[in-house]
């Protein structure tokens, strides 16, 4: 088997042709090329698998085994961990990067089974951000130019109430280390940036929830009219600013009514919906620590513009289909990134203090460790995303028939390869040329290790033995 497999051709790219000639495939069975297509995965970080894929045939009940990975090197199959973090994995996250802005491009141009006709539906890119918890460097841009980040007043109103000097007349560079640092500390309000954080994804969702019903009122109709005209469909990403605070990003959209992404009724504009967006943006959530209650809102930096091939942003370029595709597909595979803040969970408190991160970050991992703390919160989920300053949300939620899904673009992968299988004249134990409608492969798998934390690797491990067992 080992020696069939190593004749074979890498994968090749969709769209490229058959990458296995005749005669290669000769002596290889669907195992062999199954085995070949799973181990060639150049995934850095694959997940080790135990097990063995059996053939049913449906017609007789006879079942006859395919594969085993006991005759692999080293007894285990190697499949590519999935994981759509940049940091982790970058060629499994660059497939999921390919698959975000496939779908989020299919829900502003269509294509992938989406109508054409999408492009003229109200449609619009929203920005909704954190408010200031308190003065933080800054890169300011007026147009091309950089302001400076805090212009000095006159001396009184210069220092906080701690006695530090809190302007700062610099223009900052981009990569600025300073960038998002308070610039008092002790002004800067921890609890409230680190409450913002876990609960944004529920503010998010709050903001969702109310948007028809001022759609509705701004329209002048009831919600139950609103719902047998419109849909609401959208795709959001998180991504972290300078500050150590998500915002979102968001392509908001209108449809007609129903499944098949119809246009709405042309008294929803895009307009109209901006309206809506400002004001479901001023959403509130209260959340409680100890015997205090912070109310939590959006900012009021949200932006928010309607999506048309003539709409420009700041960097001069049309904020077109590619462009918030784009957009939103690099922020799908990134997460919190910066120097001495851990990958993974915290433990323990006294992990805190060894942290090699800026003094910023680090007083923000300590803030969700005590907001973790009985007398605090009790929430367990303060302590359990530290490492991510608090937010243990999603990176990329999208609502039902926003467009395609990334199972959809799964499949249409798996689709494409099977499809290729059997050009190559795969067979199967019984010496036929594979055929899935009489022939039913199970597969049974365990987890055998990874590069990752158990935990995760485990998950990851299910899910693959998930999508194999679809064979
Ligand atoms: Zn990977
Ligand atoms: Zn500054
Ligand atoms: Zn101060």
């Amino acid at each position: 088997m080992t020696a069939a497999t190593a004749a074979l051709d890498p994968e090749p790219a969709p769209g490229s042709g058959s990458g296995a000639t005749a005669s290669d495939t000769v002596t290889v069975s669907w195992a062999a090329f199954r085995a070949w297509e799973r181990q060639l995965t150049t995934c850095t970080h694959p997940i080790r698998l135990r097990g063995r894929i059996d053939a049913l045939d449906l017609a007789t009940g006879e079942l006859a085994p395919v594969y085993d990975t006991a005759d692999e090197h080293g007894g285990v199959l190697h499949v590519a961990c999935g994981n759509r973090r940049e940091t982790v994995c970058p060629v499994c996250s660059a497939v999921y990067k390919r698959d975000a802005r496939q779908l989020v491009r299919a829900g502003l141009a269509g294509g992938k089974g989406i109508p054409e006709t999408i492009t003229a539906h109200p449609c619009v890119f929203a920005t909704l951000t954190a408010p200031s918890f308190g003065p933080v460097h800054a890169r300011r841009m007026r147009g091309k130019t950089v302001l400076p980040c805090r212009p000095r007043r006159d001396a009184s109103a210069r220092r906080c109430p701690h006695g530090r000097d809190i302007s700062c007349p610099t223009r900052h560079v981009e990569a600025d280390p300073r960038l998002g640092q308070p610039m008092c500390p002790d002004c800067y309000d921890y609890t409230a940036a680190v409450l913002f954080n876990a609960y944004a994804g529920d503010l998010w969702r709050r903001f969702i929830t109310y948007l028809p019903r001022h759609l509705a009122r701004l329209a002048g109709i009831t919600q139950k009219t609103l719902f047998a005209q419109v849909r609401i469909r959208f795709v959001k990403v998180a991504e972290y600013q300078a500050r150590g605070v998500v915002h979102f990003h968001a392509v908001i959209r209108l449809d007609a009514a129903g499944e098949d992404y119809q246009s709405p009724p042309v008294s929803y504009t895009a307009d109209l919906l901006c309206d809506a967006i400002d004001q479901a943006a001023a959403v509130t959530l209260p959340a409680g620590h100890g015997d205090q209650v912070v109310l939590l809102g959006f900012g009021a930096q949200t932006d928010r513009r309607p999506l048309r091939r003539d709409t420009i942003v700041s960097t001069g370029k049309p904020l077109d289909a590619e462009a918030v595709a784009n957009y939103i597909a690099k922020y799908a595979t990134k997460t919190l990134h910066a120097p001495g803040v851990p990958d993974t969970r915290i433990r323990h408190a006294s992990e805190i203090g060894g942290l090699r991160c800026s003094a910023h970050y680090r007083a923000m991992i300590t803030t969700a460790w005590d907001l973790g703390a009985r007398q605090a919160t009790g929430d367990a989920r303060f302590r359990a995303w530290a490492h991510m300053l608090g937010y243990g949300g999603h990176f990329l939620t999208k609502s039902r028939r926003y467009s395609v899904t990334f199972g959809q673009l799964r499949a249409a992968r798996a689709a494409y390869r099977r499809a290729q299988r059997y050009e190559a004249g795969q067979l199967d134990p019984w010496g036929r040329p594979v055929d899935e409608t009489t022939v039913l492969f199970l597969g049974s798998w365990t987890y055998a290790g990874s590069g990752y934390a158990a935990s995760d690797g485990q998950l990851l491990a299910l899910m693959s033995a998930d999508s194999a067992r679809e064979h």
